[in-house]
């Protein structure tokens, strides 16, 4: 079997063989991966993955597919950037930021979804499908131009201009639907019945998809020297990524990667306009109440998260918290990583930091813990939520009389003399 994996029922514990198959056939409980760690600890070591390419790729041993050749366009292995600044303005002793604004298509699902194709492709698939808040879209499309598929993507009308842009160029069917990621997932729901050829990579090879997101948990883990931080801050749309996050720390103890892997705490940053896991821990309940979605962090928005249940349960049991922010506060999260670490993140990367900064203002975040927040897609895919908060210092024309007109230069400190307009 590749590389030892099946898939079982995260609710019965019911396996089958590993296919285009997602739900459970006897209590519709959704599927996971699951492998054989005694075998997978004898294959694999840090010396076996650091000889690997320098991708996502090299942890294809822990990974659903075996593929001398998977659908890559070079996803994974980003940049973990200790940030000093931002930890000095937290008042943390290490903090490091998880750099996935850098990925292929500029977002971190650039991971999940390499996994997803090269497994469709495995199975016989020739069409990719998806419904997307945005990044996932350009993901597919441009990972099904790499692979000679073909796309078919359907997101809410409302999107950024970038990622529509970003969707569209790759040449795939890019389906605009007048209604909510939720309204566009339920439809997507329903294509599967209608196109059982089709791979759908958030419902019938969702299982796969979702093993993509681990491969953050080895990074990190390799990156700092082959240990696991204290506290991991990551942003919830579905609630995947967090649960598969904890997954392969849990992994690299299981495979002797890592001795100590259990200490881990997993807090979730959600939109405050979109917050139904945040709110279902704040009222300690196991319900997650489905909301309509009400923010700029439009990459979040799903009101009804497949995996919210279980994201929540991974909270609880590691000991972590989950932020609540404002549109307000997730502009201020973007400026803020930006002005002390020079990286520019899109708005989901804003509510993971202004999430960040609550967690450590509630005590949830021990200012002595190592920390890692999960920067997950790029500024430049969300430009306009800053319209009116950033723009040039002044206007001038091109002589040294108007510089000096419009800007006080004092040693090395610049500025203009008017207030930007
Ligand atoms: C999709 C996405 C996430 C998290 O997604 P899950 O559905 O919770 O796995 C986080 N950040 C960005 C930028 C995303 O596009
Ligand atoms: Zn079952």
């Amino acid at each position: 079997m590749a590389n030892l994996s099946l898939l079982r029922c995260r609710e019965c514990g019911r396996e089958f063989e590993p296919i285009a198959l997602h739900v459970c056939d006897f209590c519709f409980g959704p599927l996971e991966v699951a492998y054989d760690y005694e075998a997978l600890s004898k294959k694999v070591s840090r010396a076996s993955i650091e000889a690997g390419p320098r991708s996502m790729w090299r942890y294809q041993d822990l990974l659903p597919v075996d593929d001398a050749h998977p659908v890559d366009l070079g996803a994974g292995f980003t940049p973990l950037v200790k940030a000093d600044r931002l930890a000095a303005h937290l008042g943390l002793r290490e903090l490091w930021i998880k750099n996935d604004t850098v990925n292929p298509t500029g977002s971190f699902k650039d991971r999940v979804v390499s996994v997803a194709l090269t497994k469709a492709r495995q199975l016989g698939f020739k069409v990719a499908a998806c419904a997307s808040t945005g990044n996932l879209a350009n993901s597919v499309a441009a990972h099904a131009a790499k692979a000679g598929m073909e796309s078919i993507v359907l997101i809410p009308s409302n999107l950024e201009a970038a990622k529509i842009m970003m969707t569209a160029v790759y040449g795939g069917t890019l389906v605009a639907v007048d209604g909510t990621y939720d309204d566009v997932n339920r439809l997507c729901a329903e294509l599967t019945s209608e196109h059982p050829s089709w791979a759908f990579v958030n419902v019938n090879v969702r299982s796969y998809y979702a093993e993509g997101s681990k491969t953050l948990a080895f990074e990190v883990a390799e990156q700092l020297g082959w240990r696991v931080p204290d506290h991991v801050v990551v942003p919830i749309a579905s609630g995947s990524q967090l649960t598969k996050i904890k997954k392969g720390f849990t992994e690299l103890g299981l495979t002797g990667l890592v001795d100590e892997v259990d200490h881990v705490r997993i807090s979730g940053a959600q939109a405050a306009g979109c917050s139904p896991v945040a709110t279902a821990f704040k009222e300690h309940t196991e319900e997650i109440r489905p909301v309509k979605p009400d923010t700029i962090a439009k990459s979040l928005a799903i009101g009804n998260p497949a995996d919210g249940y279980y994201a929540l349960g991974v909270i609880n049991a590691t000991g972590g918290g989950c932020g609540s922010v404002t549109d307000e506060e997730i502009l201020e999260g973007i400026q803020l990583l930006a002005r002390t670490e020079g990286i520019f993140a899109e708005t989901a990367g804003g509510v993971t930091i202004a999430s960040l900064c609550q967690l450590v203002a509630n005590g949830t975040i021990n200012p002595d813990e190592t920390v890692v927040a999960m920067i997950t897609g790029h500024g430049l895919k969300t430009v306009e939520s800053l319209t009116g908060r950033v723009g040039p210092s002044t206007t001038i024309a091109p002589t040294l009389e108007s510089f000096d007109a419009h800007l006080e230069v004092e040693g090395d400190l610049i500025r203009a003399t008017k207030e930007p307009r």
